[in-house]
């Protein structure tokens, strides 16, 4: 009989991994220089001696408790903010406000970001709370978000990032874009081999039932809506508008367009008016 078993462990697997920890220690971990550089200044702040265990990672001086020996862990980590200093006095615990105090450090001094400020990463539980809706509805069947990652290209490396699933008509995931950012104007990436699309095609039947929609700009106005009990769908972008997307919306007799009073907003309704089918059915609903 034919063995399936496939040669899964190359030779010289099992010695591998402590290597690869090893090269692991010896980089980055993906940070940029400038961040890089950023952390050794936080180092710079503590005196005695300081035992650096990677680019990363360093034990130095505790400077609240009696240390002889190095036993602060001062380490650089990426969290859902961004690049982030973290703190442990691994002998004694020592209060992480006392620390910083003792070394003349800010909670802020201990974030680092980028020189254009622009804090790239979002979470999950970030985008609920700038949001105001609950984890349990944005995470639940129709929704379906998720945390997850997202490469950009301006950094060179994966930032945490909302996954947002784009369904069809049937409820088929069809497209992903991922929200990078909770503010800022650089705050989307579609997925790769993602095609643009409405957003909120899978809830166009609660459309129909009601006999309006709101069409509104961007997902998280779609979210909002949707949460409150209307039904809405999203353009991904006023840029992004396409005249055969009129075409989802047949057969709903008020398609309220909620625009706000600003550029985008003007720039949507403009977008849309010229589209014949829509024709006699479009509301501007400024907010
Ligand atoms: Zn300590």
């Amino acid at each position: 009989m034919k063995s399936l078993a496939s040669n899964k462990d190359p030779p010289g697997h099992s010695g591998s991994r402590k290597d690869a920890i090893n090269i692991m220690h010896s980089t980055t971990n993906g940070f940029t220089p400038e961040i890089i550089k950023g952390y050794e200044k936080v180092l710079d702040r503590f005196p005695g001696e300081h035992k650096r265990k990677s680019k990363t990672d360093a034990d130095v001086i505790c400077p609240v408790h009696d240390d002889h020996s190095p036993s602060l862990g001062v380490d650089l980590r990426q969290n859902g903010a961004g690049p982030q200093v973290v703190l442990n006095c691994r002998s004694q615990g020592c209060e992480y406000s006392e620390i910083l105090h003792a070394v003349g450090l800010t909670d802020t001094d201990l974030r680092l970001q980028e020189k254009n400020g622009r804090a790239y990463g979002c979470t999950l539980e970030a985008y609920a709370a700038s949001k105001n809706l609950p984890l349990k509805f944005l995470t639940s069947d129709d929704v379906a978000l998720e945390d997850g990652t997202c490469y950009v290209r301006a950094l060179g490396r994966e930032v945490p990032a909302v996954e947002i699933p784009y369904a069809d008509q049937s409820g088929e995931q069809v497209a992903t874009r991922y929200r990078i950012s909770s503010g800022g104007d650089d705050k989307f990436r579609w997925e790769r081999g993602s095609s643009t699309i409405l957003y909120g095609l899978h809830k166009l039947e609660e459309a129909h039932d009601a006999g309006y929609i709101l069409l509104v700009e961007g997902e998280s106005d779609t979210h909002t809506a949707w949460y409150r009990g209307f039904p809405a769908i999203g353009v991904p972008g006023v840029d992004n508008w396409k005249g055969e997307w009129a075409e989802h919306l047949n057969g709903i007799p008020k398609i309220f367009v909620v625009v706000e009073p600003d550029e985008a907003g003007k720039k949507l309704w403009r977008s849309l008016v010229p589209c014949r089918t829509l024709d006699g059915r479009l509301r501007k609903v400024v907010i």
